[in-house]
């Protein structure tokens, strides 16, 4: 029988499998998902998305499925201490995401994981692919006997009774902690902290007078400690610690029955009670803070998520760090396979992703202990939560600014690299700038959020929503006042027009002859997608009269820079400045497909800009870009 090819091949059905399928089904891959349990998760294992992956979640237009489960979401975090007069006294609340966070959605949302699961499992059936089930992988190995599908991979049904062998491009092991590509490949996983911990989590209905059962909390009393998160359809979740390496006894291996864990959950709330009208779910588990060493050996056969590192659930991170392990090599892999990048490129996921991995797990241990062994007082609490940077910082305080901007996904900040432009980066060019030489904006960090008046139709939209994860990279031209910009605003596109420019060298071969009036985002190319905000009211923007013709096709993606922000009071023009640019003369900023800052250009007169942009993508394609004058 034939061997089928396939593009690529995900083993595992968890967060980080589902994300990577959901962007390469959409962008038009052919993949073999397989998965070796028969059904989805159907209850408990990770509930929290942080702020930034619902940011993610709604670029990729998943956002409303996911609240249509109605979850439970944290706005703050509780702290319950040992009472002087005996049982526990609340000692304070801080944000969960506190407002020097400019986050749109400064919650976690909790749905336990199952349900995120089956929102992924439809977008992937609605683009044609599908997760097989129960079917597990026996064997791989990249033996290149084909050139453009070099892997070949050995799957078979769990019962044994159906064997099939696939070749693919490339293989993706999401197989979670227990990972058999990892093993095969004697892949090392390297345990950072010593100390490791048996949880206990109860996902149940209860009834109780404790009053902060509606809100996280962390709970330390004389008989424990315990956190508690509120879920969806009036759940509350438990996490205890049941046993840890430090204990005299230590055993990794030991258990405690639901029984025992509602028993100590009595003894710690006292004097509140608690009992339970139903257990949905309850497991108990080992955790060691691992990392894999490499998350790949050949740029070939990739592995992400919880098969790379694991840690504590404390801190809700386990499946925000799967989501963006795969949005991470998904854009890259599109990239590659599009022939608009080296092969070489693919090699930033894993410095990316593990060093992402090694904050968190740096970050993880010290939370850990931050909550096990130094309780905050009220008054810290309420300086931590303070958006003024006046107050004195202690070590508690700034240990909890730097975690929650961690935690809520906001802290992700990639080194500089052939992506993430620097002024080491292969590409230099005068009109690139730097973070605070011109920009607010920091390479390897998300895109500063900022809301703007669509002109076309006059809605305020959130700009760094506009244009979705479609796998291009997103150009922000801020025009500045169009008195002072419209030369070179007519400049940057008489140069984007030239046949070898960072734009004209990937226009569709079939420009001319295929009609795409309706397409918004992606006009002429599926490398870029521009849009271009103005320091206008909306009123006095006419975008046929006063923009270049190449720019005005971006009719859609034209904002007016009108809408006050509280973070800039005085600017006049808020999004310029709240990244950082001149209000009257604008800048260029070019945003990675996953939403993370590449490069920043100023926006001048003659051709400088369009150099500097073809310098850039020059570096990052591998492409020998930019040339002679020409217009499309
Ligand atoms: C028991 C348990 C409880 C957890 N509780 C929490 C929690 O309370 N809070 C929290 O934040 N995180 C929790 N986690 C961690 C969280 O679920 C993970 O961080 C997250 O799911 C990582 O996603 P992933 O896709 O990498 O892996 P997973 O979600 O583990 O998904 C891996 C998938 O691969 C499948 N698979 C594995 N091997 C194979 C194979 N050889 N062939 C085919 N399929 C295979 C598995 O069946 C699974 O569907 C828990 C994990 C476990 C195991």
């Amino acid at each position: 029988m034939a061997v089928e090819n396939y593009d690529v091949v995900i083993i595992g059905a968890g967060p980080v499998g589902l994300c990577l399928s959901t962007c390469l089904s959409r962008w038009g891959y052919k993949i073999k998902h397989i998965d070796n349990r028969p059904e989805p998760t159907a209850t408990g294992r990770a509930d929290g998305i942080q702020p930034r992956s619902l940011d993610l979640l709604r670029n990729m237009g998943l956002k409303r499925q996911i609240m249509a489960h109605e979850p439970a979401k944290v706005y703050e975090v509780a702290f319950w201490d040992p009472s002087s007069k005996g049982g526990i006294v609340q000692t304070g609340t801080w944000a969960s995401c506190p407002k020097f966070i400019d986050a749109r959605y400064p919650f976690t949302t909790l749905l336990h994981q199952g349900l995120i699961e089956r929102v992924f499992i439809e977008d992937i059936e609605k683009n044609g692919n599908t997760v097989q089930r129960p079917w597990t992988i026996t064997g791989f190995k990249n033996d290149g006997k084909d050139a453009t599908h070099p892997v070949e991979v050995n799957l078979a049904h769990v019962d044994g009774t159906h064997s099939e062998t696939v070749r693919a491009k490339y293989l993706f092991s999401g197989e979670g902690a227990r990972s058999f590509v990892r093993d095969q490949l004697g892949v090392k996983i390297r345990y950072k902290d010593p100390i490791a911990h048996v949880w206990g989590v109860m996902d149940g209905v209860v009834r109780t007078n404790f009053p902060d059962i509606k809100m996280k909390c962390t709970i330390h009393s004389d008989a424990g400690s315990i956190m508690i998160i509120p879920r969806e359809d009036n759940m509350v979740r438990l996490y205890i610690q049941v046993a840890s390496s430090t204990d005299k006894d230590w055993d990794p291996r030991k258990q405690a029955t639901a029984e025992e864990v509602q028993e100590k959950a009595k003894a710690i709330l006292k004097p509140y009670e608690i009992t339970w009208d139903r257990i949905e779910w309850f497991s108990v588990y080992p955790i060691g803070q691992g990392i894999a060493e490499k998350y790949t050996l050949d740029e070939r056969i990739f592995m992400g998520g919880d098969a790379c590192h694991t840690h504590s659930p404390k801190a809700g991170q386990g499946m925000n760090t799967a989501f963006l392990d795969a949005v991470n090599l998904a854009w890259k892999i599109h990239h590659v396979e599009s022939g608009w990048a080296p092969r070489s490129s693919l090699s930033t996921y894993e410095s990316e992703r593990q060093m992402i991995a090694e904050t968190l797990l740096d970050f993880d241990a010290r939370y850990a202990k931050l909550f096990s062994t130094r309780i905050p007082s009220a008054g810290e609490v309420a300086g931590a939560s303070a958006a003024s940077t006046e107050a004195e910082e202690n070590e508690f305080i700034k240990t909890f600014k730097a975690s929650c901007e961690f935690t809520s996904g906001f802290g992700v900040a990639y080194n500089p690299n052939s992506i993430n432009w620097s002024s080491e980066h292969p590409a230099q060019h005068p009109l690139l700038l730097q973070y605070e030489k011109g920009t607010k904006l920091r390479t390897g960090r998300i895109m500063i959020p900022a809301t703007v008046t669509r002109v076309v139709d006059a809605n305020v939209v959130h700009l760094e929503q506009e244009i979705p994860l479609n796998g291009s990279y997103r150009v922000y031209i801020f025009g500045g006042a169009l008195g002072q910009t419209a030369t070179a605003l007519k400049d940057l596109a008489s140069h984007m027009s030239a046949p070898t420019s960072f734009f004209s060298n990937f226009l569709y071969k079939d420009i001319d002859a295929t009609d795409r009036y309706h397409e918004k985002h992606n006009p002429h190319t599926s490398f870029l997608s521009l849009a271009i905000i103005i320091n206008a009211p909306r009123a006095k923007i006419h975008i046929d009269e006063q923009l270049p013709r190449i720019l005005a096709r971006y009719a859609d993606h034209v904002y007016a820079d009108d809408v006050w922000d509280l973070r800039v009071p005085d600017a006049k023009a808020a999004a310029h400045a709240k990244v950082g640019l001149d209000e009257e003369k604008g800048g260029v900023v070019v945003v990675r497909p996953d939403g993370y800052v590449s490069a920043v250009v100023k926006l001048e007169e003659g051709s400088g800009t369009a150099d500097a942009l073809n310098k850039y993508f020059g570096a990052v394609t591998g492409k020998s870009l930019g040339g002679e004058r020409a217009s499309l």
